[in-house]
């Protein structure tokens, strides 16, 4: 395998990391492309011994993302399934705080823990980092803080290297889920996070094609005690799930340029459009929520009429997608009812603010 950001004799970029890093190593007749292993075992006292254990394809895409964020990867079934694995390092009892608008699967898992007694919860502004570090000093059991930062779907940025320093100050862990800053454009890691984690079906495949979790950290002791846990739980991703994940990673750079370029043009658009309120953009990445006039039925007329734009959840694919997010029941009732999420893709950037522009005009005709 080649290419790591931590190779002090030739410090790679981001870019060239996203091409280059987990591939095999350059010799006569050797893949390009580290190889699809299928293999639930393998010749005994070997280094992997069982498919639960290890897999060459997990290695290359463990190895490709630990250069981009800077620490060690590990692979996971879902995005939810690494946010379990972190939960489950949390000890019976403790703490954790959360933001109150993370996304609702990790805001629900903590309900989950909370009700079945296992640790007890507090919902934050995030962005509100006097009161996160107040509600993580009241609490001598908190053991984790957990951070999304942009937050979805409201969009709020974090102060992570004050949330990070006031929670190591309190000894207590600092998770950050870095879904959809990618890191292309945030590395928690380097402001001194301990946990980073992907919901790698979104951006870092960016196909629509996959679920695949990831959590990266540097301490050697964390990824002792993660791999541990994967090992027992089973809590693994696919061969052919990882592989694709890895090939979407190849043109994440390429493809974050494009969807970003996009998306902060037509939050400009958006802004000056009278059918809405407001526009929630926090200058990078490819996300947009939007709140339209008229609230929940207006932001129902709105998904249902685009074309080009595809109604549907999830995000960060190369194809637009946009979703009323109040439709989920989970979903905070901090969230306005007509608030909508775009996800911006690849397509032509005319084409996509010209779909969006008609759909909005219908809900507000002059
Ligand atoms: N984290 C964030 C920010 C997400 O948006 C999601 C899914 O939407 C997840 C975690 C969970 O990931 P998955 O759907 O891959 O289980």
């Amino acid at each position: 395998m080649s290419a790591s950001r931590s190779d002090a004799s030739s410090p790679l970029r981001p870019a060239t990391l996203a091409v280059t890093a987990g591939r095999p190593a350059k010799e006569p007749d050797a893949p390009f492309n580290a190889p699809i292993t299928m293999a639930s075992t393998y010749v005994a006292t070997g280094d992997l011994e069982y498919g639960r254990y290890g897999n060459p394809t997990w290695s290359a895409f463990e190895e490709a993302l630990g250069a981009l964020e800077g620490g060690r990867a590990l692979g996971y079934a879902s995005g939810m399934a690494a946010v379990t694995a972190v939960l489950d390092l949390v000890g019976l009892g403790s703490g954790v705080v959360a933001p109150q608008h993370a996304y609702t699967g990790s805001v629900m898992a903590l309900g989950d823990l909370e009700s079945r007694g296992r640790l007890h919860s507090t919902l934050v502004d995030i962005t509100d980092t006097d009161a996160v570090i107040a509600r993580m000093s009241e609490d001598e059991d908190c053991a984790l803080l957990w951070v999304e930062s942009p937050t979805n779907p409201a969009l709020e940025v974090a102060d992570l290297p004050r949330l990070i320093e006031a929670a190591h100050e309190l000894s207590i862990r600092v998770v950050v889920d870095n879904t959809f800053a990618t890191p292309l454009r945030q590395n928690p890691l380097e402001s001194g996070a301990d946990i980073v984690l992907h919901s790698a079906t979104k951006f870092l495949a960016g196909h629509s094609d996959v679920q695949m979790g990831a959590l990266v950290v540097r301490d050697e002791a964390v990824h002792k005690a993660l791999k541990d846990r994967r090992d027992l739980t089973g809590n693994t991703p696919g061969p052919f799930e990882t592989w694709l994940t890895l090939r979407g990673m190849r043109t994440l750079h390429v493809r974050l340029d494009r969807a970003e370029e996009t998306a902060k043009d037509l939050a400009d658009r958006l802004e000056q459009h009278r059918a809405v309120t407001e526009v929630r953009y926090p200058g990078f990445g490819a996300i947009v929520s939007v709140v339209v006039e008229g609230g929940g039925p207006a932001a129902d007329l709105l998904v249902r009429d685009t074309r080009l734009w595809a109604h549907a959840t999830s995000l960060g694919g190369v194809e637009s997608t946009l979703e009323r997010r109040r439709r989920w029941k989970a979903e905070a009732a901090t969230i306005p009812e007509g608030l909508v999420r775009l996800s911006v893709g690849i397509e032509d950037a005319t084409d996509l603010w010209t779909d969006l522009e008609r759909a909005l005009d219908r809900i507000a005709p002059r």
